[in-house]
């Protein structure tokens, strides 16, 4: 996978360098997403996918990448240590460039809601003065090693930085067997996911937080949102929320005009500190 600088106003497209043609291009939006079921998978007209772009897309929102354009040779974005550190830490050493026009913000305007089953999440409006999405998440399993967490961000680079991008993505042992039956997660291993077996974790060296299963939930969750073409403006709440509710949240917000608004970082007239900090768009150096 490349990485490339673009133009303002390109947003974030992946071009899959192994299609010839004309069917290589996937733009990473909402209504691409084509599947949910054990990552996000986007798909173009053509029927071209990519899969397991949340991670990629976290650390994109996360060091606030408005346009940018991403090659791959292969139908899934690279796993990297299940988390969004190692494509912090390479956009890092790329660098950023601020651009010569006005980054663009999606202002939530009312309150959308999805329950499904025993999960449920909902997008409201946020403060009127802070231009940032805070989210608040709620996990329940029926594990011991897991159980019950709850987290409360508002997120900004630095707190994505220091709080969320390092939290592994996380599995159980019967299901990794049960998928590598089927094909599946045949690169899947402790150096690639936190592992639960029963109650107990089997990597060596433990988590990396106290709670970093709600806190990779939460990276999940600012992956999924920023395929909204634009960064939130607003308060997620999600409980026993996925992939899958996340789409469906964004759907059901764009499916009514008046539910949003695109607006300029410029109708922000103090933008603090805390919150995102570009108020021009920003792509790779
Ligand atoms: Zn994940």
């Amino acid at each position: 996978m490349s990485l490339y600088p673009a133009d303002p106003n390109t947003g974030i497209l992946f071009r899959r360098t192994d299609i010839p043609g004309q069917n290589a291009t996937i733009p990473a939006r909402f209504d691409h997403v084509s599947d949910t079921r054990l990552c996000t998978t986007l798909s173009n007209e053509a029927g071209v996918q990519i899969a397991t772009v949340e991670h990629l897309m976290a650390a994109l929102a996360g060091c606030e990448i408005d346009n940018v354009i991403i090659e791959v040779n292969g139908m899934e974005v690279p796993i990297m240590d299940g988390s969004a550190e190692p494509f912090v830490f390479l956009i890092e050493c790329a660098g950023t460039v601020h651009q010569n026009a006005a980054r663009r913000v999606l202002r939530v305007k009312k309150p959308v809601f999805i329950l499904e089953g025993g999960a449920e999440a909902s997008l409201t409006p946020g403060s009127a003065d802070q231009p940032a999405l805070t989210i608040d998440l709620n996990i329940d399993f029926n594990n011991a090693a897991i159980g019950q967490q709850n987290l409360s961000l508002t997120i900004s680079s630095s707190s994505f930085k220091s709080e969320i991008c390092r939290a592994r993505t996380f599995g159980f042992m019967e299901d990794v067997e049960a998928l590598r039956q089927s094909g599946l997660a045949k690169g899947g291993s402790l150096e690639n996911a936190v592992v639960i077996s029963g109650g107990n974790i089997l990597n060596e060296d433990g988590l990396r937080y106290k709670d970093e299963f709600v806190r990779h939930k939460i990276l999940d969750c600012i992956g999924d949102l920023y395929l909204a073409g634009n960064p939130l403006v607003g308060t997620f709440s999600g409980h026993r929320s996925g992939h899958d509710l996340h789409n469906k949240l964004l759907r059901k917000l764009f499916a009514d005009p008046t539910a949003w608004e695109i607006i300029s970082m410029d109708d922000y007239t103090e933008v603090p500190m805390q919150t995102w900090q570009a108020e021009t768009s920003r792509a790779i150096a």
